[in-house]
């Protein structure tokens, strides 16, 4: 049986160009936040806890303003378009695949009509601040705490069905990149990261990029 494509991707620092839980935290939250981005980064808490206590640093009432902020800030990746297009043109399967939250992500990917190929965490404005909530979290196979597990979400896809491949950046993709069978990082981090697991890799700018690595691929871009 020949294996069907499916891409895993990111979607903050790779669909769009920017990180938006940064560029919501600089805006929304107290300073306290730093703190807490660096003991994420230094890897002394794990991402689960440090996006939960973040977001706990700001009103829930903040919510409309925080989407209209992120709306009008974000910046999409070149060719973004353009790539969901060639995708469904060839039958390669998508899905985004996010440690970013449900309210700012949702409306900025409304427009492209990915919101059912969607995984991220969701979140709840019923209290005083925001509550982040987890229904991606780590299987039996990840002990990282990751808030959502990209790595467990790839794993329920299994290996002899289906051509996984991971569009991302940064620490964040990592541990899906090692479960792909192809990568596409577009930083430094990652690409690093790649070498250094001798995982299959290709970097990238825009989606351009990918989409003209892809159409090499034969036994990807050959379907339909
Ligand atoms: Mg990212
Ligand atoms: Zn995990």
């Amino acid at each position: 049986m020949k294996r069907k494509p499916i891409v895993f991707c990111d979607f903050d620092g790779t669909i769009t160009v920017k990180d938006n839980i940064i560029t919501i935290m600089k805006e929304f939250a107290p300073p306290e936040w730093k703190a807490i981005k660096d003991d994420i980064f230094e890897e002394r808490i794990s991402l689960r806890e440090g996006v939960g206590r973040m977001f706990s640093l700001i009103p829930s009432a903040k919510k409309i303003e925080i989407v209209n902020y992120v709306l009008e800030q974000a910046e999409m990746r070149k060719g973004f378009t353009e790539f969901l297009a060639f995708a469904r043109n060839r039958g390669i399967r998508i899905r985004v695949v996010s440690g970013g939250i449900d309210f700012f992500i949702e409306p900025l990917l409304e427009p492209y009509k990915l919101l059912d190929q969607l995984f991220c965490n969701g979140s709840d404005f019923s209290g005083d601040t925001i509550r982040i909530t987890w229904p991606h979290a780590c299987d039996e196979g990840c002990d990282k705490d990751c808030g959502c597990c990209k790595a467990s979400i790839l794993r329920q896809f299994p290996d002899d069905e289906y051509y996984k491949i991971v569009i991302g950046d940064s620490i964040s993709n990592l541990e899906a990149a090692k479960e792909a069978h192809q990568v596409f990082a577009c930083d430094d981090f990652l690409l690093e990261k790649c070498r250094e697991f001798g995982l299959n890799h290709t970097s990238f700018t825009t989606f351009y990029d990918v989409i003209s690595q892809i159409e090499q691929q034969r036994e990807i871009a050959g379907r339909r």
